[in-house]
């Protein structure tokens, strides 16, 4: 299928790489025009100069924007040019009513709309390995599957549209203990003079393994935190799981709101754009 990406951040620039080794590529959108000068020479697909070219010119258009805003914003300009039939896959974070309202925009102009979001990190994204989380209808994931398998190692079809964010809602509240426990048990470890280089080897093989541990010990007790996974999109990320809970009267989410406490004190500090993990300068003694 011709398919084009918008949007590429950590996220979409790997994802797009994949998609251009599988032979699916066509062409690229991002709103910053030189970040994606890069990738356009040396996959020589072609550069859009908009979302509704890239629209136009597509049969699959993988969106991989921010937040829920910017995926209406990119939606309302796709609808404008896209064929009856066309497919759009949106792997961004966002809530659930987000998603359902693209699908209403894009009905209206017979092309179809899945939520795709994914998890697995930028490294998921550069080597293909994403996990993959899908609401929407099963026989248009179906005729997209094939293409979606480049950037993927698993896709489940949780069931309509938004259930895929929903989905994805679970992973972020289960990121976010994990970050908060390993970088708690870091700090625990360091003060008590333990190697933790040898201390990470064998916790990781053991009933704690995670992926938090596996891929982001190292930034914390490098102390460095090159993005990554933003702290400013995370809390977004927890925003919507709390309203989530709340329309659905669940009172008592603590290590959602912890968590939530955290990122705002690091984004206070101007730690905002780094990777989550630089939680653990909060937890150093
Ligand atoms: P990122 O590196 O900050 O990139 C964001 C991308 O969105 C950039 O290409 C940016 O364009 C574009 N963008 C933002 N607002 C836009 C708008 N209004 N119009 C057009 N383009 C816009 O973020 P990321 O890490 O790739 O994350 C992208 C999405 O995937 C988010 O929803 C995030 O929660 C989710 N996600 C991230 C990870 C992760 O580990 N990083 C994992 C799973 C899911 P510019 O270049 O012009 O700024």
């Amino acid at each position: 299928m011709k398919t084009g990406v918008i949007g590429l951040g950590a996220m979409g620039a790997g994802m797009a790489n994949n998609l251009h080794k599988a032979g699916h590529l066509h062409a690229l959108w991002n709103r910053t025009r030189s970040k994606a000068e890069d990738l356009a020479g040396k996959t020589n697909v072609l550069l859009c100069d908009s979302p509704e070219q890239l629209a136009g010119e597509c049969e699959l258009i993988i969106v991989c924007v921010s937040k829920d805003e910017d995926v209406l914003e990119m939606v309302n300009k796709i609808a404008s040019t896209v064929s009856k039939d066309a497919i759009v896959v949106d792997t961004s974070t966002v809530s659930s009513d987000t998603a359902k309202q693209a699908a209403d925009i894009l009905q209206k102009t017979n092309a179809h709309f899945l939520d795709c979001p994914v998890s697995g990190g930028s490294e998921g994204a550069v080597n293909g390995t994403l996990a993959m989380m899908v609401g929407g209808d099963e026989a248009i994931l179906d005729r997209a599957r094939d293409t979606l398998d480049a950037i993927t190692k698993s896709i489940v079809h949780i069931g309509p549209t938004g259930s895929g964010q929903a989905c994805k809602a679970v992973n972020q509240i289960i990121c976010a203990g994990l970050y908060e426990t390993v970088a708690e048990a870091l700090s625990f470890g360091k003060a008590a003079g333990l190697d933790m280089e040898k201390v990470v080897d064998v916790v990781s093989g053991g009933a704690a393994a995670n992926w938090v541990l596996d891929n982001r010990s190292s930034f914390m007790l490098n102390n460095n935190y090159p993005p990554g996974f933003k702290v400013n999109l995370h809390l977004k990320d927890l925003n919507i799981c709390q309203q989530m809970a709340k329309d659905m009267g669940i009172e008592n989410m603590p290590i959602t709101e912890h968590t939530m406490h955290d990122y705002e004190k690091l984004i206070e500090q101007g730690f905002g754009e780094e990777d989550v993990s630089s939680v653990f300068r909060l937890k150093q003694s």
